[in-house]
């Protein structure tokens, strides 16, 4: 008793020690657990506990900001979100069709003529940077042309459009109808970011040119090379920038007299951290570092979006060690943002753009190993895991017992209720956790749309209300 007494006590100080910053904000760190629902963020937590010993009283770094508030992330035309349409809801502040990316509700999926329409354009809290005169950037371990960062530069009537060639592939003009990897490098906002770090390669450069990790060509058929495309117009702009695609290179960037960083760390999308080569690759944290160190040179201030994404990958294969594994990477992530910056000037934001349908269940003792069995079914005398799926590629059509699996195999899949190939996203609401000035307009249940309406108040950028008003 004296335990629980104590401990709800102490809480209870913090909580009355926490005053509502109402002063402008500064800088803008977004991070975006990919599909990291509610139960993907417990299941971390008690995943991170059993490394810690804190066990089930462990936390999230993002658990202990002072403010909380739950996200709808339904979108125009669906339930349940997918990466594009919840991007633009949370980066561009209006809601979108399913697939779609940085376009309103009149863009068709699949549509490229409505896509080629300006006037059905959002735009993104980078660009609102931007036309404020501070700086942007995107950090992530998908492709730099996924679905997520694409929501703070492309505007895109299908989200696999990454290239010309799946342009082509879907029927439509790849001339008229610019790709993805085309409006990161070509156009703004995305041509104006300081910091671009995740993989993709693939997509920026031609079928002929042999990748330098991969030993094949890219899925460029138009002979753009846009990291060659990217250097050069630096250049002629007469600024310093570095193109990395090692993580040696990464550390060894010049920070000070480096004015534009990209750095693309593989081919396609970047390792798991359970599947990584340490040599060759940086880690979310290490990207988030030197992404803020290029960042906090402008004296203005800046966005930043930093992507978890390989939550939502095992998340989609119904591998419970990788959605784990990747979101303590995601925590710290989130904490070397903390350290980096002045509670005082910047807003560090930690969301989901939808979730997943991985539950835990049964009745474990505590301590019980999150990835272990956690109970044994009444109707059938078999154990289950803890952690289930309610569908994907965990289906088994007998039911074997578990604990003959070797349940801490990278490659171990939890049960799932009913086959699909990939796991589909959950619906329900997910968190948004904040910490900053003016974090207290995260307090309640909203459209997931109103995210960068606050976010743009308290910074003062875009055109809706904002604070210096
Ligand atoms: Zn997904």
């Amino acid at each position: 008793m004296a335990f629980w007494r104590q401990d709800a006590q102490e809480r209870l100080q913090k909580q009355l020690q926490i005053v509502n910053k109402v002063q402008q904000a500064k800088n803008i760190i977004f991070f975006l657990g990919d599909g990291m629902g509610i139960p993907i963020v417990t299941a971390a937590r008690f995943f991170k506990g059993n490394i810690t010993g804190k066990w089930e009283h462990e936390t999230m770094v993002w658990e202990e900001f002072p403010n909380f508030a739950l996200s709808k992330p339904y979108t125009t035309n669906t339930q349940v979100a997918d990466s594009a349409s919840s991007a633009t809801a949370y980066l561009c502040g209006v809601k979108a069709n399913r697939r779609t990316l940085g376009v309103d509700s009149n863009v068709l999926i699949g549509n490229c003529s409505t896509q080629m329409n300006s006037s059905y354009h959002t735009s993104s809290i980078a660009k609102w940077f931007q036309d404020a005169g501070r700086s942007a950037g995107i950090v992530t371990n998908m492709r730099v042309t996924h679905a997520t960062p694409a929501g703070a530069y492309a505007h895109i009537a299908e989200r696999d459009w990454e290239d010309d060639d799946a342009v082509t592939i879907d029927g439509e003009d790849p001339n008229f109808c610019d790709d993805i990897a085309e409006q990161l490098i070509l156009n703004d906002p995305g041509k104006n970011f300081k910091v671009i770090m995740g993989g993709g390669r693939r997509h920026m450069t031609p079928s002929n040119v042999t990748d330098v990790e991969e030993g094949r060509g890219g899925h460029r058929n138009d002979g753009k090379d846009l990291i060659a495309i990217w250097q050069e117009e630096k250049e002629a702009l007469g600024v310093n920038a570095s193109y990395v695609w090692h993580r040696d290179d990464l550390l060894a960037v010049d920070i000070e007299n480096t004015d534009y960083l990209m750095g693309l760390f593989a081919y396609s999308h970047m390792d798991y951290v359970v599947d990584r080569d340490p040599q060759s690759d940086p880690t979310l944290p290490e990207m988030t570092e030197i992404a803020i160190k290029m960042l906090q040179k402008d004296q203005n201030g800046f966005f930043l979006l930093v992507e978890g994404g390989k939550i939502d990958h095992g998340s989609h294969a119904n591998m419970a060690i990788r959605v784990v594994t990747e979101t303590v990477e995601f925590d710290e992530a989130v904490q070397v943002a903390l350290n980096m910056t002045d509670p005082e000037e910047t807003i560090i934001l930690v969301t989901a753009d939808h979730s997943h349908t991985l539950t835990i269940n049964g009745y474990p003792p505590r301590q019980n190993d999150i990835l272990g069995i956690g109970d044994v079914s009444d109707v059938d005398g078999i154990p289950i895991t803890t952690v289930l799926f309610g569908n994907g590629p965990g289906f088994r059509f007998s039911r074997p017992d578990p604990s003959d699996d070797n349940l801490h195999s990278k490659i171990y899949r939890q049960d799932s209720t009913v086959p699909f190939t990939s796991a589909h996203h959950g619906g329900e609401d997910v968190g948004i956790w904040a910490t900053g000035p003016l974090s207290h307009l995260f307090t309640g249940v909203y459209e997931q749309n109103y995210i960068p309406h606050a976010l743009a108040y308290a910074t003062c950028v875009g055109d809706g209300a904002t604070f210096c008003d």
